[in-house]
C-alpha cells in the first residue's frame, strides 16, 4: 500500500535526530542547562551582520510580489551570476551563472547531483567516516555506496581509494572541512586524488566525477581549504549557506558544475531535470538574494575556535584520544569501548549526548558537535571526566 523503502526510512529516523529528541525530553524533566546535548550540527553563532542588513534592505526596496515570487527554476539569474563571479574571483577557476543552480541547502544539492548522474549499476565512493545521509541520498538515486577508508588522521588514504574506485564508479564524494572528523584536505592530497581519478577515468573510458560537498568551507581554524575544481576538471561543488551564515533552517545553497566538466552543458541540463523531478525548483527567493550579498562571509568563528580548544584540550587531559579538528565544528573521539553505541548509552548517565560513529561507516568512535554555548562545554567537563574514569 505504501512505498516500503520510504516507510522504513521514515520510521528508522537518524541516530542524530533520535538523540536530539531524547535531549529535548530530558531538558523538560531536568532543565535544559543540565543536559549536555552535543548531537546536532546546528550553528550556534549569530549570522553575520550582512544577513540582517540585506533582509531589511530587500524588504524595504524590492516590491513584495517580485521579492517573494518564483524565480526561474535554477534560481534568480543575477544571483547565479553573483555566485559564479565570486567563485572565479575567490578560487581562480572558470565559472559562469549558466552552470550554477540555487538549491535548498547541501542536502538538495547532493540529491540533485546524484539523481542527475546515476544510471543503473553505478557506484558512488564515499570516504569513511562519512556524513550518514550520503547513503540515503545515493540509494534513493538508485546508486550503490562503496566506502573507502580515511587514514588514521582522517585524511585521504590513496591506497583505499585506489581499491574502491573501479569502472563501476560514477563519482567520488569528498567533504572538506569534514563532518565528522574536522579534517581539511590539503593541496597535495587533492592533487594526488586528481591523478588517481584521471587514471581511473582513462581506464573506464568515461569521466569519474568528483562531488565536493562543502557546507563547512569557511569554517576553518587557520587551514587553507583548496578548491577541488582547481585540481580536477570533472568536479561538481555542492555548497550550502547553512553553516557559514548560520542559516541552516532557511534551506539555501547552490551547486556549481565546473564549465570544464566533460559534457558540462548536458550535465547541467540533467541537473535541471533532476531538480525538476525532485521538486527542487526555485530555492527560497528572499534568501537567494540575501546570500548573493554575503558570499564568502561567516559569523564570528572565534567562538567555535574557543569551543574547539576548550573541549579538545580538556578531553585530551582526561585521557580521551582524538585528532585536533582543523575545521567544521565536530570532534571525533575514540570510544574507550569498542562498541560506541554502548559507550554513548553510558554517557547518557551523565546527561552527555554523543553520537556513535556506526552510522558514519566506522566503528568505535563518537562525534561531539561543539557548536554549542561555551557554558555548556564548561559545565559538561566534569561529566566527561567521570565518564572516562569508568574505563580506567
Ligand atoms: N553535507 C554535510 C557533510 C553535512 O554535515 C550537512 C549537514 O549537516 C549537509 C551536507 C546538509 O547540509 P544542509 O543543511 O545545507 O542541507
Amino acid at each position: 500500500m505504501l512505498n516500503e523503502k520510504m516507510l522504513r526510512l521514515g520510521r528508522e529516523r537518524s541516530a542524530i535526530r533520535e538523540l536530539f529528541e531524547y535531549g529535548n525530553g530530558r531538558a523538560q524533566e531536568i532543565g535544559r542547562e543540565n543536559v549536555f546535548d552535543f548531537s546536532l550540527g546546528n550553528p550556534s553563532i549569530p549570522a553575520p551582520a550582512c544577513v540582517e542588513q540585506e533582509i531589511k534592505r530587500l524588504l524595504r526596496d524590492m516590491p513584495a510580489q517580485e521579492l517573494h515570487g518564483y524565480t526561474s527554476a535554477a534560481g534568480d539569474a543575477q544571483v547565479r551570476r553573483a555566485v559564479a563571479s565570486y567563485i572565479e574571483g575567490a578560487f581562480g577557476v572558470p565559472m559562469d551563472g549558466e552552470h550554477v543552480y540555487m538549491t535548498c541547502g547541501a542536502a538538495a544539492s547532493l540529491t540533485i547531483v546524484l539523481t542527475a548522474l546515476c544510471e543503473e549499476g553505478d557506484e558512488f565512493v564515499v570516504i569513511a567516516p562519512y556524513f550518514p545521509e550520503y547513503r540515503v541520498f545515493i540509494e534513493n538515486a538508485g546508486g550503490m555506496v562503496k566506502a573507502a577508508r580515511a587514514d588514521k588522521r582522517f585524511h585521504l588514504d590513496m591506497g583505499s581509494l585506489d581499491e574502491a574506485v573501479t569502472e563501476k564508479t560514477k563519482a567520488v564524494i569528498i567533504n572538506s572541512p569534514n563532518n565528522p572528523a574536522g579534517t581539511v584536505y590539503g593541496e597535495n592530497e587533492l592533487k594526488e586524488l586528481a591523478v588517481l581519478l584521471k587514471k581511473k577515468s582513462a581506464q573506464k573510458g568515461a569521466p569519474i566525477f568528483l562531488i565536493a560537498d562543502e557546507p563547512y568551507r569557511e569554517l576553518t581554524y587557520g587551514a587553507a581549504v583548496p578548491y577541488p575544481a582547481a585540481y580536477y576538471r570533472d568536479t561538481i561543488v555542492c555548497y550550502s549557506f547553512s553553516k557559514s551564515l548560520s542559516l541552516a533552517g532557511e534551506r539555501i545553497g547552490y551547486l556549481a558544475v565546473s564549465p570544464q566538466c566533460t559534457g558540462a552543458d548536458d550535465l547541467f541540463a540533467a541537473v535541471c531535470g533532476a531538480g525538476r523531478s525532485l521538486g527542487f525548483v526555485c530555492a527560497p527567493a528572499l534568501f537567494q538574494r540575501v546570500c548573493a550579498s554575503c558570499l564568502g562571509k561567516s559569523g564570528d568563528l572565534s567562538r567555535y575556535r574557543e569551543n574547539r580548544d576548550l573541549l579538545y584540550n580538556a578531553l585530551r587531559s582526561f585521557g580521551y584520544e582524538c585528532v585536533e579538528p582543523e575545521g567544521a565544528f565536530y570532534l571525533f573521539v575514540k570510544s574507550p569501548l569498542s562498541d560506541a553505541k554502548a559507550f554513548c548509552e553510558r554517557a547518557k548517565k551523565y546527561e552527555l549526548l554523543l553520537v556513535p560513529s556506526d552510522s558514519f561507516g566506522v566503528e568505535g568512535y563518537v562525534r561531539i558537535s561543539y557548536c554549542v554555548k561555551r557554558e555548556t562545554i564548561e559545565r559538561s567537563l566534569p561529566a566527561f571526566e567521570k565518564l572516562i574514569k569508568e574505563f580506567e
